[in-house]
């Protein structure tokens, strides 16, 4: 029999959201970021079934990209760390996959393969510095792109750095510092937002929207879940009770005896652990669904089980075999993000390999 633990990915739901996108900035074309396996999604069964659909789609590295050309995929793949060396320029131009560059170095790697490029992307830093160059750099490395001839399109890109905090105005800022290296460069095309970005700023008219997170129905920012925003999440993690006892009052449980309990209750052991990407620092109390009755954590997590309970109102009565909803439904991953201290993307994409994973 199969260990019980199944992640059921809805591409459906995926098409949906980057339609959705799409609406919300309709002059805009888009990418379907699909960066670090899909945000734990399953990077080639998603982008099979939206290759006919997407403008494009955005991963962070070359070897990405390729697996996704070896598993049939005919979009055109952006490259939003870009790549430095001229023989992976020259994979660029054999795949057709367009890259951001922000450095001398990649340039010169591009000018040494002499390797024809759909589309460049050159990255300005508009305040988050990480990646990316001031205004007159830019302008520069727009210069010598055009002039170099080997690049059908140049654009001009650039990231936020808080753009998930409405409150928080280096949007505006970093906007305003765009929109200005884009007069100094004169004619050319922008692409500047991510999922936030998309959702709730105003962003420049035409050019090339990266949605990320909300194609997977998760919400970037705090206290809201995907749902709220309109949004359909795609992933559903589940699993099964593989064993049920009663505590007495004063018992501990798991590693660490981190919970107690106050009184008589029966307790339940699912299939789940960190070493399925359930996350580790996820604290007593954080919610799961059992056979659709509300249910929450008691104990620590460990590599392969998880324990639980109900409240102590529920009549319910656990039993083995019984399916657990860990997130997804009445469970947003949002939620569980919260307990375990951190945000959506990191628990969808520290996923393992080791559930199922079931498509529909
Ligand atoms: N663009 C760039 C350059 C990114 O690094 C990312 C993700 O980190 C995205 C777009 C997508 O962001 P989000 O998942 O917040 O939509």
């Amino acid at each position: 029999m199969a260990r019980p633990l199944v992640a059921s990915i809805d591409l459906d739901a995926i098409l949906y959201n980057y339609q959705f996108a799409k609406k919300l900035q309709p002059s805009c074309k888009a990418f379907a970021v699909v960066k670090s396996n899909a945000y734990g999604h399953g990077a080639v069964p998603v982008a099979q079934h939206l290759d006919k659909e997407v403008d494009a789609f955005a991963v962070a590295a070359i070897e990405e990209a390729i697996e996704l050309r070896e598993a049939g995929i005919e979009s055109p793949i952006m490259l939003l760390e870009g790549v430095f060396e001229p023989s992976e320029w020259q994979l660029c131009e054999q795949h057709g996959f367009w890259s951001a560059l922000e450095n001398d170095q990649q340039l010169a790697g591009l000018l040494e393969s002499q390797s024809k490029i759909g589309k460049v992307f050159v990255k300005l830093d508009s305040g988050m510095h990480r990646l990316g160059v001031d205004k007159a750099e830019a302008n520069d490395l727009v210069v010598q792109l055009r002039q170099s001839s080997l690049v059908e399109e140049v654009l001009l890109m650039t990231h936020f750095s808080c753009a998930d905090d409405l409150s928080d105005l280096t949007t505006m800022e970093q906007l305003a510092y765009f929109e200005s290296a884009r007069r100094d460069i004169g004619d050319i095309e922008a692409s500047v937002a991510n999922s936030a970005a998309i959702m709730k700023w105003s962003v420049p008219d035409g050019g090339w929207i990266r949605p990320g997170i909300m194609l997977y129905g998760i919400s970037p920012f705090a206290g809201v879940a995907g749902v709220q925003l309109g949004l359909k999440p795609a992933m559903t993690l589940t699993s099964k009770i593989i064993s049920v006892r009663h505590l007495q009052k004063g018992d501990q449980v798991g590693y660490g005896r981190t919970y107690q309990a106050q009184q008589a209750h029966q307790l339940a052991t699912v299939a789940v652990g960190y070493g399925d990407g359930y996350p580790r620092v996820t604290e007593n109390g954080a919610p799961v669904r059992i056979a659709g009755e509300a249910g929450y954590l008691a104990g620590r997590v460990s590599m392969d089980m998880i324990t639980i309970r109900l409240p102590d109102d529920s009549d319910m009565v656990m039993a083995l075999g019984q399916e657990v909803v860990l997130w997804g439904g009445e469970v947003p991953v949002e939620e569980v993000a919260d307990y375990a201290g951190t945000i959506g993307y990191e628990v969808v994409t520290r996923m393992t390999s080791r559930p199922h994973y079931r498509y529909f």
